[in-house]
Order: C-alpha cells, then structure tokens, then sequence
C-alpha cells in the first residue's frame, strides 16, 4: 500500500479521506489555502502545507502547485476528493506525467464523461438508454428550436459543460424556446466559458436513482446498488436515502447491469456513479457518469457495509477489487441530510459568519457525522457552504427516518442561519414518509414545507 497521500481538498471530504488513511497506517499530507490554516483537515493530516490564497482559484484549484507539494513530502498518490481537482482531465494527466497516482479513473475516462453530450455519444453506442433529445454539433437556434417542437414540450435545455445544477432552462412552449436557448447560453459561457446546449424531453415525475459503481485495473467491476437523490432544490441534492423506495430486484439488477456496462464503455477504474431518470413507468435513462466519489456515498456505505475510500486506495494501488458482485448485500436503510449554511428567509442564500456554539446528535452505529467544521470555525464565502453530512441507518426506511428526525432535532448550531428546520419539516412530512419521490417533491410541496 502507498505510505503516504496527499489530500488535494478540504472540508470535510478531506477529513473523510484522512480518517480512512490512517486507519490503514497511511500517512496524510493536507494542503491549505490562507481561510484554512487552523481548519479540522490542516489538523487532522500528519503534514500540512500552505498552498496560497483563500480563493479556491488562488489555493484549491492550483494543481502544479500541489503536485510540487506531492512531490517535495514524498507523497505516492493524490485523493481529490470532489469539486476542485476531481474532474480536471488536466490535472490526473499531470498525476500521470509526475508518476503520482491520481486515486481515481485515467485522465481519458474523465474526458470521455466531461461533456454530457459527448457522454451521450458514448453512451448509445453503449446501448445504455438516453432521455429522448439532441445533443449534436448544431447548435443554430431554429434548428435546435425545430428539434424541440419535433419531441413535443416540455423540454430541457442543458449546458454540455454544465454541472451542478446550472446551466438548464425548462420550456414550456415552442413560443419561449428562443428566449430560454439565449439565457441559457448566457449562463453556460459565464459559468462554463462554453455554450454549447444539447436539448432534451423534459420528464415531468422522475426520481433521480443513481448507481455506485467500482472497477479495477484487472477488468474487473462490481455495483453497490442504488441512492434514491430526489429530494432536490434547484436540482441540488438535499436528502439522499439507499436503498431506492419500492425498488425491485430486476430493476436494480438491471440498472446495474447497464451502469456497469457505461463504466466498462469508457475503461473505468475506481469508483464513479451513473446517474439515471427513473420513469413512473419503470423505464430509466442515463443523465450523466460522475467520475469521483459522490458527496452521498455515505448511505452506500451503511447499507454495504464497505468503506469506499479504502476500495479507492486499494483499486489505484493496482489491487483486485475487495468484493465480488454476489458477496455484495445490502442490510437495512441509510439517509444522508446535508446539512447547509444557508439563510431559509432569504431563499437559501449561502449564509456565512462563525459557528458560535455547536451541539451535535450523539454519533454511535446508527448515526454518523462527517463533517470538516467545528465549533468557532468560520463559514467564509470562499467555499461550498455545507457544515456536514448527517447519515443515519437503522434496520428499514421507517425506523431509520425516525432516527433522522431525532438526530435532526437534536442538532444545535448557533451563529450560522442554517436549512435544519427544512429538513426537519421533511423528515416529518407524510410524502416523505409514504416515499412518494420524485424530483420536484419539494416544489410540489412548498406551501407546507417553508
Ligand atoms: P448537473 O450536472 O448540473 O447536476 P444533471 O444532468 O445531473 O445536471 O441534472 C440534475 C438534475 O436535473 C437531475 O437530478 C434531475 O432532477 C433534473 N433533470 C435533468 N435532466 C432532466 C430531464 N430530462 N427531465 C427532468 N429532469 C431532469
């Protein structure tokens, strides 16, 4: 095994790896920016180096800057984490050049899935199901106009480059198109610095069920089933749950099957997620392959009973994935509640200022809590606003939702508007409990939610 990794993030994805790492008897380099100097992470790793500014751009996103620290600290192998570097072609190529292993997928996996569209090409030939639509080169305005009239509305238009929820306009009407494209375009070249748009029929009841994936580089490649992520805002995850509600063992069979097979179209090692529309009708459709560790694996992990970031240490390493498909079972049910510095009065606006006074739920089997800030720190506008993640499994959904609601209650944080309340009014809402899912479940229910 490697001796020593460096963890090329922060927050509490960076404490998640080291926990790991040191459970293996792996050393830890952490790297910080100026806003992280007495960060949990920085303190936490055996090493810490500065690596500039508190502007990710300055800091986090600055990767000669901490491959030189990889190699100046002795460090065999890079985590990424998610966000920042994850998903930068560039810099797991320049991993590669400096004989530091990038702890995920080859350069060329991560290209192939960087642009949804191009993703999609893939993926067809792949014969993984797509969502009706175009997401070829023409990009003239009647053209992609004439497409759209031809599915029938709505639609959705998506920024190829997009992510993170930006980047989409839904139209409902031939009339709008035109309008919708130009916003849409607007915003992909200032988010993305690329316009290009692929269009595509709008589902109107989907649940959003994405499948954990794992190979390795011997071809071997398992699933670890499903997470059900349609509790969205802004199609922004808000609670994630594993296994999915109502879900048949044929359909994870073959949702499975299929994501395997999109991981195998594109020579993937590590862990990735496909991502999926699940139809009323059982019918599913690729979204996009996320190549990265997720922010919800957590639930995957309750429920399989693995520790996934060990999984990615040993797959770069160039060991044999640790399970085969039939040693793998899920025991029971896990939840995930991200828990947001945000402003509910303010529309969810990122809220930033010191974590005063904390007083978390009492972590044991059933309940766990990642997370990279503790009480006195700061939640500055540099950085994703998330305080934690609070993941709780119990033996089924009914029995681990009531333990969401008591850990959610018995959370305390003072100094930060938080979205606590939120989802302690979805814990407790009957929809959510009967687990009629669906990806506008928070829309439908606004009036009884905020
Ligand atoms: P991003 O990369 O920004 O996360 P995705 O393509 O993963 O974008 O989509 C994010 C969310 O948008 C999905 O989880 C789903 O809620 C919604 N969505 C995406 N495509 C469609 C579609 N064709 N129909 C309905 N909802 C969609």
């Amino acid at each position: 095994m490697f001796d020593k990794i460096l963890i090329a993030n922060r927050g509490e994805i960076a404490c998640r790896v080291i926990k790991t790492a040191q459970k293996m008897g792996i050393k830890t380099v952490a790297v910080y920016s100026d806003a992280d100097k007495n960060a949990r992470h920085t303190q936490m790793a055996d090493e810490a180096w500065h690596i500039g500014a508190a502007p990710a751009k300055d800091s986090y996103l600055k990767g000669d800057k901490i491959l030189e620290v990889a190699k100046r600290s002795g460090a065999k192998a890079i985590h990424p984490g998610y966000g920042f570097l994850s998903e930068n072609t560039g810099f797991a190529t320049a991993c590669e050049k400096n004989n530091i292993v990038f702890i995920g997928p080859p350069a060329s996996a991560i290209d192939a899935m960087g642009s949804k569209s191009a993703a999609k090409d893939i993926m067809q030939k792949a014969n993984v199901p797509l969502v009706p639509g175009y997401h070829g080169n023409n990009q003239d305005p009647e053209f992609l106009k004439s497409q759209a009239d031809d599915m029938g509305y709505p639609v959705l238009i998506k920024a190829t480059a997009g992510g993170g929820g930006k980047g989409m306009r839904i139209v409902e009407a031939s009339n709008d198109f035109i309008e919708s494209l130009t916003s849409c375009k607007r915003e992909a070249i200032s988010s993305f610095g690329d316009d290009e748009v692929l269009v595509e029929k709008y589902l109107t009841k989907p649940r959003h069920v994405e499948i954990q994936v794992f190979a390795d580089s011997h071809g071997n490649a398992v699933h670890l089933f499903e997470r059900d992520c349609s509790v969205q805002r802004r199609h922004q995850k808000v609670i994630e749950e594993a296994p999915a509600p109502g879900m048949t063992e044929s359909l994870r069979d073959q949702m499975g099957t299929v994501a395997i097979n999109a991981a195998k179209a594109i020579g993937y090692e590590g862990a990735g997620t496909v991502e999926f529309l699940l139809d009323e009708d059982g019918s599913f459709y690729f979204m996009e392959m996320n190549t990265r560790l997720q922010v919800e694996h957590p639930v995957t992990e309750k429920i399989t009973g693995q520790d996934l970031v060990e999984w990615q240490l040993r797959v770069a390493h160039g060991e044999a994935l640790p399970l085969q498909q039939e040693q793998l079972t899920i025991h029971g049910h896990a939840f995930e509640a991200r828990v947001y510095a945000e402003d509910p009065d303010q529309d969810f606006l990122p809220s930033t200022g010191t974590l005063s006074h904390l007083q978390t739920p009492k972590t044991n089997t059933h309940v766990r809590i990642d997370t990279g800030i503790r009480q006195g720190d700061e939640v500055s506008v540099h950085y994703d606003p998330m305080i934690a993640k609070l993941i709780v499994w119990d033996k089924d959904r009914a029995s681990a939702l009531a333990r969401l609601r008591g850990a959610l209650s018995d959370y305390q944080i003072v100094g930060l508007k938080t979205n606590l309340d939120f989802m302690s009014q979805l814990a407790s809402h009957d929809g959510f409990n009967q687990a009629d899912l669906d990806t506008n479940f928070i829309n439908r229910y606004q009036d009884e939610l905020f």
